[in-house]
């Protein structure tokens, strides 16, 4: 630190001035920044980008880091956001901590590898009343090299009727074979930030930023049985495992569950169907929970759970890979652990 840094009383935190030496993950990146800002912003300002999908408010608990050195003392968001344990481990939340003194931190090594991406909107198609698939063209960098079950940040600019800059994280639906493409599967959130701007405001040839790829929901290398449960746009980053699945001729044997409240709520039919065709093992399955009278439906009723509990039978050898809302999720893994499926075998992906 080149200034001089007052005390912090409680959480009327104090103007610093001058500059600070940070160390990420014991010297591969160091470089100097501003004093007094979020370490959050210090690290984007160096192409380090940690997740974060709460606009720096402290909520979204995406922005851990583990400071080894030099963070001062956490902030009263953090002593109420963060566990005991990661307290006493030295866990931070970038968005909240302010740059006061060097500071050493590590970060998963993977982080250093995301980018930020210049993106164009390509086609937005309707997939149902509240469903959209955005497909982006990578301008620079033109590649994106993920693991289907990542996801990137989309960085939604300020626009009529919103007041700030924000980031959300939509996981990625396309083949990962088609590096300059990445799918985006969003759902509209009534009064929601980002989704209010992409469903109303976005619109074929805009320009956009992303940042990824990140997250480490992905596909085992073994060969065991998968079982995969999604709801709603959850069935993004399936879709790109499926894609995964077919491009390494897959022979895994797979059932994919996908629920929809009623019958306007279940898509891509079509595209499971080929799917269906393309890999020798593979089944979907799409389950209506409300099905109106005059509704031809002649497929599975019910809730994704009541399926579950009808139709799964877990061996030793199925793993499932779960994706959609946290309640759907924390359900699920419910009916899962009764059926005696442990722990290390059930992966999810929680849109929260
Ligand atoms: C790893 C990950 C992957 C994801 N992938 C996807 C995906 O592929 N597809 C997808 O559709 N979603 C995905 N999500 C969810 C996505 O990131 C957003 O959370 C979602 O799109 C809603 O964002 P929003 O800005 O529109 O809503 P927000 O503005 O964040 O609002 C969310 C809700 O809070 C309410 N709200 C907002 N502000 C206030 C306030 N001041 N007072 C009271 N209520 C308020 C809104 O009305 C709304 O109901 C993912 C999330 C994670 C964590």
């Amino acid at each position: 630190m080149s200034e001089t840094v007052q005390e912090w009383a409680g959480d009327v935190r104090p103007a610093v001035v001058g500059t600070c030496q940070v160390d990420v993950n014991r010297s591969t990146r160091r470089f100097a920044a501003q004093a007094g800002q979020p370490l959050l912003k210090a690290l984007e300002r160096q192409n380090i980008f940690i997740p974060s999908a709460c606009g720096g408010r402290g909520i979204c608990r995406q922005c851990k880091v583990k400071v080894l050195q030099g963070g001062g003392a956490p902030s009263p968001v953090e002593i109420n956001r963060l566990s005991p344990a990661d307290l006493e481990a030295g866990v931070r939340l970038a968005c909240q901590l302010q740059l006061q003194q060097d500071l050493q931190i590590e970060i998963d090594p993977e982080l250093l590898t995301i980018r930020d991406y210049a993106a164009v909107v390509q086609e937005i198609t309707t997939l149902t009343h509240d469903i959209r698939r955005f497909q982006l063209r990578l301008i620079e960098p033109k590649m994106l090299r993920f693991r289907p079950g990542q996801y990137m940040q989309l960085y939604v600019p300020i626009y009529p009727g919103s007041s700030d800059p924000i980031n959300r994280s939509y996981s990625i639906a396309s083949d990962p074979v088609r590096a300059n493409r990445v799918d985006f599967i969003i759902r509209r959130v009534l009064n929601g930030t980002s989704t209010t701007f992409c469903f109303d405001y976005l619109r074929s040839a805009d320009a956009l930023h992303l940042s990824g790829p990140y997250g480490d929901f992905r596909l085992s290398d073994g060969a065991s049985d998968i079982l995969f449960i999604a709801g709603g746009s959850g069935m993004a980053p399936i879709q790109s495992m499926l894609h995964q699945m077919k491009n390494t001729h897959s022979q895994r044997k797979t059932t994919f569950l996908f629920g929809g409240n009623t019958v306007r709520d279940i898509f891509m039919l079509e595209e499971m169907r080929q799917f269906e065709k393309d890999l020798p093992n593979f089944r979907f399955i799409p389950i209506v929970a409300n099905v109106d009278a005059g509704d031809t439906w002649t497929g599975e009723r019910g809730l994704v759970t009541e399926a579950v509990k009808r139709l799964v039978q877990p061996g030793p050898a199925l793993e499932a890979y779960l994706c959609g809302s946290p309640g759907m999720i924390d359900a699920t893994v419910a009916v899962l652990a009764r059926k005696g499926m442990s722990d290390e075998r059930i992966f999810f992906d929680k849109f929260s």
